[in-house]
């Protein structure tokens, strides 16, 4: 009899758990379970989607979905229609897999004010995720503030400023595409707490930044230091060194001219934190202080500077969502473990468990490691819990509770109606509510298909 194992959460960490259990000599039968209708997690929702090559990765979780030893549960929520306490009834061991999609709180005195988004959300937007597609941004606004210098700040600027054009062969929904492309927009302000070598940009999204049609770059060559410090790893200095390369090179860019020329432009302001968010009811500015780093350490100066601005969007982070019977970290947003491990036949992997850290493929080591810790746990006669019966008392309270759930195949179906409806040229055109992916089914899976 295999071993039952319960994955939650069927992104790049579920599903690189799962395919690290397939690899194993040992049978198993692994069962990802997803909120949405729709697999991938951040592939489809978090990537950006003028980046559709990243989002070819999910064409690997396909190769893993179609082995029979895998099946996808989506539309079932944990801690909706089944309660972690029964899953790790039912399942021999149990992986959380939810990743980090709650924005980080600003913490800011304004920060409730209209205009302010945050990363998660506004990113979730533009991407179609059911649970934000009904943001509605007020872009109604010339500059925007994005407080952040991650590679989340660098993909909410280019959607900013990028032109319908460039959006073009893209899976932007429409719904973001008519609020973003009649955005009066100009200025974006790239806001940094710490300095140009501190900065968490990866060098290909930075260098993408210069090669805008309709906007430019601006970094004032003042901000950049000689080179990289010298404290740092090899690793580090060489990444700094190529980021700095690059902000050099944005310092001589030089508008391509035309009838408008590149009209919008990208401000990177480095040793600025925010204060205050201002404004009366609506943003109207940010409220920043001029810092230093002290030994690594942001320290403020006391001067400080009101940057006008109508919108203000943090891409400060996020954290993983606490789910019922799961310890969780308040402060890190993470679920509490010792190297993945949770509790008995209990796991974390992924960005629920180290944060929001690192590449989509940082996940694979993350998840080999898990697979492992499961495979040491269940063959060790005294840990193990007995063959548990898993994927057939799941489907049964799943029937019980009348939980529409959609199989791997439903999802291929709903991918189909996706890619038939985009307009030439376009990947897809994305369903964003669950209700009308369920529509393309025409009802509801049956239990046990
Ligand atoms: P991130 O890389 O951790 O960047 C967060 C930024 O927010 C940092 O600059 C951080 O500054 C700043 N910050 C945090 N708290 C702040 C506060 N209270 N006030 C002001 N600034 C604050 O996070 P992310 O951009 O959300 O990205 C998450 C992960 O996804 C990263 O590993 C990223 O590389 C990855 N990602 C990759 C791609 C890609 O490869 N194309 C695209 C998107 C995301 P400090 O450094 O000072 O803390």
């Amino acid at each position: 009899m295999p071993f039952s194992v319960a994955i939650i959460g069927a992104g790049p960490s579920g599903f690189y758990t799962a395919e690290a259990l397939r690899r194993l000599d040992r049978d198993y039968r692994i069962d990802l379970l997803e909120g949405l209708p729709t697999p991938f997690g951040l592939i489809r929702s978090g990537v950006a989607p003028d980046h559709q090559s990243t989002k070819r990765v999910a064409r690997s979780y396909e190769r893993t979905a179609a082995d029979k030893a895998v099946r996808y549960y989506g539309n079932v929520q944990v801690g909706r229609d089944v309660g972690l306490a029964e899953l790790r009834r039912l399942y021999d061991a149990v992986v959380i897999a939810v990743g980090a999609p709650l924005d980080r709180d600003l913490s800011l005195p304004g920060g409730d004010k209209t205009g302010v988004y945050g990363s998660a959300a506004f990113v979730g937007w533009y991407n179609g995720h059911p649970t934000h597609r009904d943001l509605e941004p007020d872009l109604n606004v010339t500059a925007v503030a994005v407080i952040g210098n991650g590679n989340v700040a660098l993909d909410i600027a280019r959607v900013l400023v990028k032109t319908p054009a460039e959006m073009a062969n893209t899976d932007l929904p429409e719904h973001a595409a008519e609020v973003l492309h009649a955005a009066p927009v100009r200025d974006i302000y790239l806001i940094g707490r710490r300095g140009p070598l501190e900065a968490k940009f990866t060098n290909v999204e930075l260098r993408e930044m210069g090669q805008l049609s309709d906007a430019l770059p601006v970094v004032d060559g003042g901000q950049l230091p000689a080179g990289p410090n010298p404290a740092a790893s090899e690793r580090d200095q060489r990444l700094q060194a190529k980021n700095l390369e690059t902000l050099r090179s944005f310092t001589t860019l030089e508008d391509k001219g035309g009838d408008e020329g590149q009209r919008k432009r990208v401000h990177f302001q480095f040793f600025l934190r925010p204060l205050e968010v201002l404004g009366d009811g609506h943003v109207e500015g940010l409220r920043l202080e001029r810092t230093r780093l002290e030994e690594g350490r942001v320290v403020g100066t006391g001067e400080t500077i009101d940057l006008p601005c109508g919108a203000v969007i943090a891409a400060i982070g996020t954290r993983a969502q606490p789910l019922e019977g799961l310890p969780f970290d308040d402060r890190s947003g993470t679920v509490v473990n010792r190297r993945g491990r949770v509790a008995k036949g209990l796991y974390v992997v992924g960005w629920a468990r180290r944060g929001p850290t690192g590449v989509i493929g940082t996940n694979k080591p993350d998840a080999d490691e898990i697979a492992r810790h499961i495979e040491a746990d269940l063959t060790d006669a005294k840990a193990t819990p007995g063959h548990r019966t898993g994927r057939a008392a799941l489907e049964d309270l799943l029937a019980e509770r009348g939980v529409t759930w959609v199989s791997f195949d439903d999802w291929k179906a709903i991918e189909a109606a996706e890619i038939e409806a985009a307009a030439p040229g376009m990947p897809r055109k994305k369903l964003i509510s669950i209700a009308e992916m369920l529509a393309v089914l025409g009802g509801p899976s049956s239990p046990g298909e």
